[in-house]
C-alpha cells in the first residue's frame, strides 16, 4: 500500500503535463504540494485545481537552472510546510535540430535546464534532507538519454547525464538514508510531444511493444513508488518506463 501522508513535494516543471499528473497522485496519496515552474498562468491553475481537490498547494515561480531560483524553492517547501520530504526533478525542455545544425544556445539552454537545474534543485533539497536523515528524490531521465536518439544530442546528453547524476547521488546520499533515483520515460502524449507530425506519433507508437503511447499518469504512479516507502530498499535504480520500447526486439 502507497501512501504519503504528511510528507511535503516539490515538482518541478509541475504546471503540465508529466510534473501536473504527478501533483495529482502525490495528492491523493496525502502530500502537502509545491507547484513550482515558470508559466504563471498554468502554475496557478495547477494549485487551483489541487486545492480544489482538497490538497494541500502552493505555487513557486522561478526557473530552475538559476541557483537562486532553486535555493528559493526549496526554502519556499521547508517555510510552509517544514520539511522536504520528496522532490521530482521534472522541470525539462527540448531544442532539437541535427548535430550538423545544433546552436551552442540550443546545446546550453538544454542542458542548463534538464542537466544543471537538477543538480540545482537536488543540492538545495539536501541541505533540508540530510538534517531530516530521510527523502526522496525522484530525477526525469528519457528513453533518449538511455537509447539517444536522432536530432536529439543536447537532449540525449542531459538525460544521460541525469542517470549518471542519479547514480552518484544515491552513493553519496545512502548514509543520510536519502534515496535518489530516475524514470526514464518513454514516449509520453503531454504538450512537449504534441508538436511531432501526427505521422511520425503513429510511426512511434507502433513500434512500442504495448502498442500505445504513455500517459502521463503511467509516469505518476512510478514517481509516487519510488517517492513512497514501498521502495524504501531501492537506490540508484533507473526505471524505464516505456511500454517494452526499450527492448532488443521492439521497434
Ligand atoms: P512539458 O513540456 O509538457 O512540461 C514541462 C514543464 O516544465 C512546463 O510546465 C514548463 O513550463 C516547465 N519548465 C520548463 N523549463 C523550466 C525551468 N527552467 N524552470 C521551471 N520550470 C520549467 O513536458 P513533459 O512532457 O510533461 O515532460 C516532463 C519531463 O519528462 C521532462 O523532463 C521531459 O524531458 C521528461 N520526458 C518526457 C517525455 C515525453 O514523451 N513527454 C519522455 C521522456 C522524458
Amino acid at each position: 500500500m502507497i501512501e504519503l501522508k504528511d510528507k511535503a513535494a516539490i515538482v518541478t516543471g509541475g504546471a503540465r503535463g508529466i510534473g501536473k499528473a504527478t501533483l495529482m497522485k502525490l495528492g491523493s496519496l496525502g502530500a502537502k504540494l509545491v507547484v513550482a515552474d515558470m508559466n504563471e498562468e498554468t502554475t496557478n491553475a495547477t494549485v487551483a485545481e489541487l486545492k480544489k481537490l482538497g490538497y494541500p498547494a502552493i505555487p513557486f515561480l522561478g526557473n530552475v537552472s538559476l541557483e537562486e531560483d532553486a535555493v528559493k524553492l526549496v526554502e519556499a517547501c521547508q517555510n510552509e510546510y517544514g520539511s522536504v520530504d520528496i522532490l521530482v526533478n521534472n522541470a525539462g525542455i527540448t531544442k532539437d535540430t541535427l548535430l550538423m545544425r545544433m546552436k551552442k544556445e540550443q546545446w546550453d539552454a538544454v542542458i542548463a535546464v534538464n542537466l544543471t537545474g537538477t543538480y540545482l534543485c537536488t543540492q538545495a533539497a539536501i541541505k533540508y534532507m540530510m538534517k531530516q536523515k530521510s527523502g526522496s528524490v525522484i530525477n526525469l531521465s528519457s528513453i533518449a538519454g538511455e537509447n539517444g536518439n536522432i536530432g536529439q544530442t543536447n537532449y540525449s546528453a542531459s538525460k544521460a547525464g541525469v542517470i549518471g547524476f542519479t547514480k552518484a547521488c544515491a552513493l553519496e546520499l545512502a548514509s543520510r538514508n536519502i534515496r535518489v533515483n530516475a524514470i526514464a520515460p518513454g514516449f509520453i502524449a503531454t504538450e512537449m510531444t504534441d508538436a511531432i507530425p501526427e505521422k511520425i506519433k503513429l510511426g512511434i507508437q507502433n513500434s512500442i511493444p504495448l502498442k500505445r503511447a504513455g500517459q502521463p499518469e503511467d509516469i505518476a504512479n512510478a514517481v509516487a513508488f519510488l517517492a513512497s516507502d514501498a521502495s524504501s530498499f531501492i537506490t540508484g535504480h533507473i526505471l524505464s518506463v516505456n511500454g517494452g520500447g526499450f527492448l532488443p526486439g521492439a521497434g
